[in-house]
């Protein structure tokens, strides 16, 4: 089901994405459409994407000689830890606001979960290569 978080209603028939009021079914904040998702399948929505990230950034930076994203992914990584810090509270902002936007709470746990174990991940991942090496 959509919601529009700006009427906090449900959307049932979207018209081009958007509420009857023109408002578009995306929240910018969370970069999600705003559907109420299962959180399982919003985390591993997040998780893939986040992973598409690391693997383009890491492959680009080892097939072209020059580095172009040098040591980006750090900042990547802990981009991701901070939006999802950032979801997690525009959800519980829309729990405690209640009504249909209330809805939205699992999305933005699975998305923030899918980003923070990215970014956690991958930082523990490349202490323990470096441990190792
Ligand atoms: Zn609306």
């Amino acid at each position: 089901m959509w919601i529009c978080t700006a009427c906090n209603q449900l959307v049932p028939d979207p018209v081009r994405r958007k509420c009857p009021n023109g408002h578009i079914l995306f929240d910018w904040s969370i970069l999600a459409p705003t559907k109420d998702l299962p959180a399982v399948k919003s985390f591993f929505n997040a998780l893939l994407i986040c992973l598409g990230v690391v693997v383009a950034i890491t492959s680009i930076n080892a097939l072209v000689p020059s580095k172009p994203f040098g040591n980006a992914l750090g900042y990547v990584l802990v981009f991701f830890i901070a939006f999802g810090i950032v979801v997690l509270r525009r959800g519980r902002k829309w729990k405690r606001q209640g009504g249909p936007v209330a809805r939205l709470a699992p999305l933005t746990l699975g998305i923030a979960l899918g980003c923070i174990v990215t970014g956690a991940g991958m930082f523990a991942l490349g202490i323990t290569v470096n441990l190792i090496r």
